[in-house]
C-alpha cells in the first residue's frame, strides 16, 4: 500500500491551476486534503470567517466529485498535522504559500518541525503570479512604487495554468473529520448572514462563471465603468480570489488573451491584477504595513481612534450620502465598490481625522473579500501614511465625487432607504442586516452631515501643517 501525502489547503480552495496539486499528483501517492481551523484562522473577522465556512462546504463537494474528501481538523497546525501523519502514515505535507506575518511564522515553524522528523514538507506558489522576492529593482531591492513595479512584472512571463485533474487518488482509509457545522463559522454574522448570502458567489464553478460573464461584456467598458459604483462594471472576483477559488494564472491568461484580441479595458484589468500582486509584494517586504503607519513620521499624528463619529461612519449615518451608501453597501453585500472604498477611507481619515487602523479593522470584520494585503495597502494609501500613497493634502470631496461618479443618484438610492419614497430591496435590507442594538429605523429622516466638509478639510490640513507636513 503506497503511503499518502497530505495536502494542507488554506486560501487555495480549488483544483484548477494549483501548483501544489500538480506536484502531489506527480508523486503517484494517494492524497489526503485537509483544512485546519487553527488559532490564526480563528481570529478572522465575522464576514470573512462565515464566507470561508461556505467556501469549505463548496470545496468539500468539489473534492467529493473528484473521488476525494476534505478532512476538517481544529487546533494548532503543527499538532494537527503531526497527528494526521501518525494516523495515516503520510510521508509528507504540501501547501501553497501565504505572505502575512502570522502565516509565514507558522509555516516556517511547521516546515522546520516536519523536516526534522524526516518528512517531505514543501510549500508552493499558487496565491500569486510572482513570488514577492522574485521581483527586484535594478539595485536588487523591493519596489515601493506601483508604476515601476508594473513595468517590471509585465515583462515577466506567467506560466500557463495546470488544468484541474478529473480525479484525486484516494487513500484506502480516510482519517476522521470534524463537521463544518460544529465549527459555527457564521456565529458572529447574526442577522447579516441571510442578507449578505444573496450577494455572494461561492466556489470554483461560480468563480469561473463570474470570469466568463466579465469577459463576455463588461471588460470592454471596464476602463471607465470600473469607477461607477451603480454599474456592474467590474469582475467582482475579489471574493473568490481571496479564498483561492480561482487561480490568478488562470485569470491573468484569460485577461491577456482578451487584451491580445483587442478588447478595450483588458489592459486596465491586467493592471488591477498587478495592484493585487503589488500589495503582496509590500506585505512581504514590509509586514508592518498591516499593523502600523508604513511611514513612521505619521506615528505622532493626532488621529482619533474611537467616538461617535466613528460609530456614525460604521453605521452609514454620517449624513454624507456617498459615504453612507458605500458603508451600507458593505453591510448588505459584504463588499464595497472600489470607488466607495476610496471615498469612505479618505473621509474617515481626513474629514473625521480618525485613524486608518479603525477603518481597516472594520473592513476586516465586514468584507467577504477581505484580503490582508489589499486592505492594508488601500487604507494606508488613502490615509497618506503608506508607500506610494495619495498625498495627505489631496482630500477626496465626497460631494463632488458623487456628482462625478453617481450622477443619477442610482447608487445612493440603491442603498439609502431614507432618500426614496419607495426604497428598493437593498436599501431596506440594510435595516434587516444591521444589529438590533444599533436601534435603526428607516422611517427616521436621513441625518444631517456630522461634519461640514469644508471645516473637516480645513481641520485636517491644519493638523497636517502643525505636524510639519508628515510626509
Ligand atoms: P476588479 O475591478 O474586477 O479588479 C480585479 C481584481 O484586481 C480584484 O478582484 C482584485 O483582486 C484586484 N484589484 C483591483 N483593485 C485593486 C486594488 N486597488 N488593490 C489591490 N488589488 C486590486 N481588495 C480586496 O480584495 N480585499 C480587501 O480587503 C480590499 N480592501 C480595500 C480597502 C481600501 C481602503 C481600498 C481603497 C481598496 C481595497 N481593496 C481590497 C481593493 C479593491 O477595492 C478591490 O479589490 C475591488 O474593489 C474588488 O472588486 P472587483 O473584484 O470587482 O475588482
Amino acid at each position: 500500500m503506497t503511503p499518502p501525502l497530505i495536502l494542507w489547503f488554506r486560501r487555495d480552495l480549488r483544483l484548477d491551476d494549483l501548483p501544489m496539486l500538480t506536484a502531489a499528483l506527480a508523486s503517484g501517492q494517494p492524497l489526503i486534503p485537509v483544512f485546519i481551523l487553527d488559532p490564526e484562522t480563528e481570529t478572522l473577522g465575522a464576514a470573512p470567517k462565515w464566507r470561508l465556512g461556505l467556501g469549505l462546504e463548496a470545496f468539500s463537494t468539489r473534492l467529493a466529485e473528484a473521488g476525494s474528501r476534505l478532512i476538517l481538523r481544529r487546533g494548532p497546525a503543527l499538532a494537527v498535522l503531526e497527528a494526521l501523519v501518525a494516523e495515516t502514515g503520510a510521508t509528507g505535507v504540501l501547501w501553497s504559500r501565504l505572505y502575512d506575518a502570522a502565516a509565514k511564522a507558522r509555516d516556517t515553524a511547521v516546515k522546520a518541525a516536519l523536516k526534522g522528523q524526516g518528512l517531505r514538507a514543501e510549500s508552493f506558489a499558487g496565491h500569486l503570479m510572482h513570488e514577492p522576492w522574485t521581483v527586484q529593482t535594478g539595485q536588487g531591492g523591493f519596489y515601493r512604487v506601483y508604476t515601476p513595479y508594473w513595468r517590471t512584472v509585465r515583462g515577466i512571463p506567467v506560466a500557463a495554468p495546470d488544468p484541474a485533474p478529473a480525479r484525486l487518488p484516494a487513500p484506502d482509509h480516510w482519517p476522521a473529520s470534524d463537521q463544518i457545522s460544529d465549527w459555527r463559522m457564521g456565529a458572529a454574522m447574526r442577522r447579516g448572514a441571510p442578507v449578505v448570502a444573496a450577494h455572494i458567489r461561492v466556489g470554483e464553478a461560480a468563480a469561473m462563471t463570474r470570469l466568463n460573464d466579465f469577459l463576455a461584456g463588461p471588460i470592454d467598458r471596464y476602463a471607465s465603468a470600473r469607477d461607477l459604483p451603480a454599474e456592474p462594471g467590474t469582475s467582482r472576483l475579489s471574493e473568490n480570489l481571496t479564498y483561492g477559488e480561482i487561480g490568478i494564472r488562470r485569470l491573468w491568461h484569460a485577461a491577456l488573451a482578451a487584451f491580445e484580441q483587442g478588447h478595450a479595458g483588458a489592459e486596465t484589468f491586467l493592471k488591477e491584477l498587478v495592484w493585487r500582486e503589488f500589495s503582496y509584494h509590500l506585505l512581504h517586504h514590509t509586514p508592518h504595513i498591516a499593523t502600523g503607519n508604513w511611514k513612521a513620521e505619521w506615528d505622532a499624528f493626532p488621529w482619533a481612534t474611537t467616538g461617535p463619529q466613528l460609530t456614525a461612519w460604521q453605521r452609514g449615518l454620517t449624513g454624507e450620502p456617498f459615504v453612507d451608501a458605500a458603508m451600507r453597501e458593505l453591510y448588505v453585500t459584504g463588499t464595497m465598490h472600489n470607488r466607495g472604498r476610496m471615498i469612505v477611507a479618505s473621509y474617515l481619515t481626513k474629514h473625521l481625522m480618525t485613524h486608518w487602523k479603525a477603518g481597516l479593522d472594520w473592513f476586516a470584520d465586514c468584507l467577504v473579500d477581505w484580503d490582508p494585503a489589499a486592505n492594508a495597502m488601500g487604507w494606508q494609501w488613502a490615509a497618506g501614511s503608506g508607500p506610494d500613497a495619495a498625498p495627505y493634502f489631496r482630500i477626496f470631496n465626497p460631494a463632488t465625487q458623487v456628482e462625478k461618479f453617481d450622477p443619477n443618484a442610482a447608487y445612493r438610492r440603491r442603498f439609502i432607504a431614507e432618500l426614496s419614497r419607495n426604497p428598493g430591496a437593498e436599501a431596506r435590507a440594510f435595516f434587516d442586516a444591521a444589529p438590533r442594538s444599533w436601534g435603526l429605523d428607516p422611517t427616521r429622516p436621513y441625518p444631517r452631515p456630522i461634519v461640514d466638509l469644508a471645516e473637516g478639510r480645513a481641520r485636517a490640513l491644519a493638523a497636517y501643517a502643525a505636524r510639519g507636513g508628515a510626509e
